[in-house]
């Protein structure tokens, strides 16, 4: 189980989170959805410290970790439960889809080269690009290259997924191949949190949506509680501009 506790972050003056409470179940699906600004990006951040909370706690399991006390060998050990998905893929360039997905194996992991092309190969099944295992990153379409994304996040076998708009940056027709395989993972009961300004699919895939504004989740709950029965103005005013 994943926890965040009263989580606060600025960047000089400006307070981003401000005091940011969530709870994510082992095999949940959680959404955050919310206006531009309003902090999406940087929680997800903190989550695995690629930003380091001002305050709060954050708890996966057996690690709490808090931000005023966290010692290097924790972050260590909160990264190696966690991976990141962005909008704009961050591959290797230089390295093939299965040196991609099989570096973080060798290098934090310390498997054993030979293990982890086996650990890579189901993982290239399992997204569906087997035989593209030696191709570099430009050769392939922006969905191929977001599965391969996720098999590398995969491969360190997460107790937790992040995604940052997977399917942001992707050409229309790509989205659908990549929001299938996200699919194909709440099935199989990976916890994830997903950042995302694709209603339909929030609707569709995850079990509870949380709405940020000002740095805060304001309202959280099913996709039916939260898009049905709208009481709060600002979230109101949000989907409606959706739609
Ligand atoms: P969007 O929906 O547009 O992706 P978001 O909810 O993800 O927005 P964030 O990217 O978390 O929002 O940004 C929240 C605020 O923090 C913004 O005002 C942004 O300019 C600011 N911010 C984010 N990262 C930094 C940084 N490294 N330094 C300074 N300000 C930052
Ligand atoms: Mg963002």
């Amino acid at each position: 189980m994943l926890k965040l506790k009263k989580i606060y972050k600025s960047f000089g003056d400006l307070q981003v989170l401000n005091g940011v409470n969530l709870e994510v179940k082992q095999g949940e699906v959680k959404a955050i959805i919310g206006p531009s600004g309003t902090g999406k990006s940087t929680l997800l951040r903190c989550i695995n410290y690629l930003e380091k909370p001002d305050e709060g706690e954050i708890i996966l399991d057996q690690l709490q970790l808090n931000a005023k006390t966290i010692t290097k060998k924790e972050i260590y050990e909160l990264r190696k439960s966690t991976a990141m998905v962005f909008q704009s893929f961050n591959l290797f360039k230089n390295k093939t889809v299965l040196e991609n997905i099989i570096e973080s194996l060798v290098l934090i992991k310390k498997v054993e080269k030979n293990k982890a092309i086996e650990v890579g190969m189901d993982i290239l099944k399992k997204v569906g690009l087997e035989e593209k295992k030696n191709v570099y990153p430009a050769k392939l379409s922006g969905g191929q290259q977001q599965r391969v994304a996720i098999g590398r996040a995969l491969a360190i076998n997460p107790k937790v997924i992040l995604f940052d708009e997977p399917t942001s940056s992707l050409d229309p027709e790509l989205v659908g191949e990549v929001l299938e395989l996200i699919k194909k993972l709440a099935k199989e009961n990976m916890t994830m949190v997903i950042v995302t300004h694709e209603m339909s699919f929030a609707k569709e895939v995850a079990d509870k949506v949380a709405f940020m504004d000002d740095g805060k989740v304001i309202q959280e709950g099913t996709s039916e509680e939260l898009f049905s029965s709208v009481t709060n103005p600002r979230i109101s005013k949000f989907i409606s501009r959706l739609s």
